[in-house]
């Protein structure tokens, strides 16, 4: 490895064992971080582990539901005591939850989805900012198009407020934590091939509030409308890097252009 952009930082990735935050803890590994992932399936967090191990870099795993505040505390503490710093947060981990009509949706599920997307962002950099705020550092939290500019996911009505919900904490977050030179980011991706359909429940009754809304035929969305997962790792390594250091309080789309033609 000869990365130098993120050379000697250290960084926390939650849910790092697939998808976006797999991708992201790989580039970040790749320009010189040591990337420590808190999962809740460290099983698939100890394989990205290995491949960043094969590629010359510094990884560690910590089995972590990010709803549960001492596991979060603890998984933070431990990377931050190792390795004496912590400079990068990627506060990633998230699920589609439930997606019902309002009416049957089960507050348990509402609970759920709140408590590991929003909740879960809320614990990541409140146990993270003591750490952050001795040498300055980048929080970036996954968001999504959805809840802030696509809301045709009938259904989503938890994963929207949730998606939301992470805007607005980024944008109090990255005013409270300025003097400190922390910045806050959120990055508000569209559909990317990543396996968050594992974690998605339809309810059957869905279809009764559904509205279709197609996509029109023709070419035009960059790649087709569906991105890979290390092109959102490519923008999570510019926002962990000093190559955004003026950026904060920002969410930042990254869709080829979906939400402006699905949603607006
Ligand atoms: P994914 O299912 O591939 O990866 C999610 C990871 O988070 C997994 O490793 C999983 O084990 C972990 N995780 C789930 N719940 C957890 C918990 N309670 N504690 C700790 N770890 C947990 O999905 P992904 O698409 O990479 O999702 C990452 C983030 O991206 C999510 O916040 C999601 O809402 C957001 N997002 C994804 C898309 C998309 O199209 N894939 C679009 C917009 C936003």
């Amino acid at each position: 490895m000869n990365g130098k952009r993120v050379e000697g930082k250290v960084a926390i990735v939650t849910g790092g064992g697939s998808g976006i935050g797999k991708a992201a803890a790989l580039r970040l590994a790749e320009e010189g971080a040591k990337v420590c992932m808190l999962d809740r399936t460290p099983e698939e967090a100890e394989k990205v582990k290995a491949e960043i191990e094969r590629l010359g870099g510094v990884a560690m795993v910590i089995e972590t539901d990010v709803s549960q505040a001492e596991m979060v505390e603890n998984g933070v503490k431990q990377a931050a005591e190792k390795w004496g710093r912590l400079d990068i947060v990627f506060a990633n981990a998230g699920i589609n939850g439930t997606w019902a009509p309002i009416e049957t949706l089960e507050v348990e599920e509402w609970d759920k989805t709140l408590g590991i997307n929003l909740r879960g962002t809320f614990l990541t950099v409140k146990y993270a900012v003591p750490y952050l705020k001795k040498n300055g550092g980048s929080i970036i939290i996954t968001s999504s198009i959805n809840g802030n500019r696509k809301f045709s996911n009938i259904g989503a009505s938890a994963y929207s407020s949730s998606k939301a919900g992470q805007v607005a904490f980024m944008k109090m977050a990255s005013l409270e934590l300025a003097q400190f030179n922390i910045r806050v980011n959120a990055i508000c991706p569209g559909a990317i091939k990543t396996n968050i359909g594992d974690n998605t429940e339809k309810a059957p009754e869905l279809d009764k509030v559904d509205i279709p809304v197609e996509f029109p035929e023709g070419n035009h969305l960059l790649n087709g409308g569906t991105g890979e997962a290390r092109q959102v790792g490519d923008l999570v390594l510019f926002l962990a890097s000093d190559e955004s250091s003026h950026i904060t309080g920002t969410p930042i789309y990254i869709d080829g252009a979906e939400s402006l033609l699905m949603g607006g």
